[in-house]
């Protein structure tokens, strides 16, 4: 479990500049964040980060980048029209409104709230549950809410133009399966990721960026050769782990969850979740999705827009429609997760207490801070920022003492500081500080470039 509190965590994110509360100078808007300048950066080295090891480094891995906005077929024919929407309870008394499954599931986290009946989850809430906000046992019957946003196209507002925001990535890829297979000459087994925008009007929006209506997906759906799709699916549960742990992710803050029987879609032969032990949570949350969607998805394409979806293996002539595995991440959510993560805060002597950001150097908003010691070595730092700055992303810092510099890098998780000092000049070298031991070393101004390229290293 994370050492400090959640609270303390999301104050640092909002005075240090990572998050800001969105539309602040109109009063807010509920639960809607923006990015500042470290979080934008942060969360551009998270979605690199993926891209790189889920795409770039498979050959049998390529991407894709498709509208937001999809023809409203798509969403009949994925079964999101008609099911995806979550049960809603309202309180009598305060009219409070709540997810009835994360009620129940808040009040006991043994409880998988998912497997139960709307019956039965009104039954447990009877008998079990208060109202958080008022403390009242007196609930409406459960009720169906539509979770996606609705929005209609062109200049008349009536049944036919209306669309949908889309809830999930994943359908935009399904649907150019085909026109990935024909142009990219990929065989099976394979796979196509996919990172953007995705909106669902959730009743219980909440926790900072942890649930939110408006955030971002990282997706990959990998197809494969019916009779491997479990061997896939383990593969990927490892991968999507070890990405994780590679990150620096702590391990004991992190666990899978295997989805019961009775819990799985009718379609899947397997789901886990990886959970992390936000500090908001008595235990654990929701990270990472890894679902094995069988045939489902491009079984309903096929049937709904008439477009064959099988596949034909050149080798063996054998016809069929591929098992598909699905990892999905959250990129807000893990950016959450790296943050709590990272943060501590650490006695250094008796009076002096740093926090310090310990992110990996790849993900670190700033790779490097250039700190000249005084105005007279401001022309060589600056000559040393313009290098660096076409390789990384590099802070320059010439205020206050060296000190207080250094902490300012240290909470915002630059992994190194280059102080610029009296000698530079001469002996054509810098200090580098290494923000999670303190230490200092010497190096050649002319081996800057390779030495932080090896450091930042996924
Ligand atoms: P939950 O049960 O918590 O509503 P889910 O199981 O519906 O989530 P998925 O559809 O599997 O979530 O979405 C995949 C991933 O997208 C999640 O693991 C999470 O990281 C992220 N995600 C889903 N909904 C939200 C949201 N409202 N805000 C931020 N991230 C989200």
């Amino acid at each position: 479990m994370p050492k400090f509190s959640f609270e303390k965590i999301v104050n640092h994110t909002k005075v240090s500049g990572f998050v800001y509360p969105g539309s602040e100078i109109y009063g807010g808007l509920a639960n809607s964040w923006d990015y500042g300048p470290l979080g934008v950066a942060l969360k551009n080295n998270i979605k690199k980060a993926w891209w790189q090891k889920f795409v770039i480094e498979n050959q049998n891995i390529v991407g894709l980048d498709s509208s937001i906005i999809l023809n409203p077929k798509v969403w009949e024919a994925s079964g999101h029209v008609a099911t995806f929407n979550d049960p809603l309870i309202d309180c009598k008394y305060c009219h409070s409104r709540f997810r009835a499954d994360k009620l129940v599931e808040g009040h006991d986290s043994s409880i998988r709230a998912s497997a139960m009946s709307n019956q039965e989850l009104e039954d447990y809430i009877a008998k079990n549950i208060v109202c958080p906000k008022c403390g009242h046992n007196q609930f409406t019957n459960i009720r169906q809410f539509q979770l996606m946003f609705k929005t209609s196209i062109g200049v008349v507002e009536d049944a036919k133009s209306q669309a949908y925001l889309r809830p999930e990535t994943a359908q935009g890829i399904f649907i150019n399966y085909k026109n990935v297979l024909r142009t990219s000459r990929k065989k099976i087994p394979f796979g196509i990721g996919q990172i953007g925008k995705a909106f669902r009007n959730e009743i219980t929006p909440g926790n900072f960026i942890f649930r939110t209506r408006e955030f971002e997906q990282m997706e990959l759906e990998f197809f494969t050769k019916p009779g491997t799709d479990l061997e896939w699916y383990e593969y990927f549960k490892k991968y999507c782990m070890d990405f994780l742990l590679n990150l620096g992710m702590k391990q004991e803050n992190l666990k899978f969850l295997e989805y019961e029987k009775e819990e799985l879609a009718h379609y899947s032969k397997a789901t886990c979740d990886i959970l992390y032990a936000f500090p908001f949570s008595n235990g654990f949350e929701e990270l990472w999705g890894i679902a094995h969607r069988s045939d489902y998805d491009l079984t309903k394409h096929q049937e709904y827009s008439g477009e064959k979806m099988e596949y034909l293996d050149v080798d063996t002539k054998e016809k069929y429609i591929p098992y598909v595995i699905e990892p999905s991440v959250g990129v807000d959510r893990l950016l959450l997760a790296l943050i709590c993560d990272a943060y501590d805060e650490e006695t250094v002597n008796e009076n002096d207490v740093r926090i310090v950001l310990h992110l990996h150097p790849f993900v670190a908003p700033f790779k490097a801070a250039i700190l000249p010691l005084s105005k007279q070595q401001n022309d060589l730092a600056n000559e040393i920022y313009a290098k660096l700055v076409k390789e990384f992303e590099i802070d320059f810092d010439n205020t206050g003492s060296i000190g207080k510099r250094y902490r300012r890098q240290d909470a915002i998780g630059t992994p190194y500081c280059i102080t610029v000092d009296f000698d530079s000049e001469t002996d054509k070298s810098v200090t580098i500080r290494n923000r999670d031991t303190m230490e200092q070393e010497r190096v050649k101004i002319e081996d800057l470039s390779n030495y932080l390229k090896e450091k930042i290293k996924l």
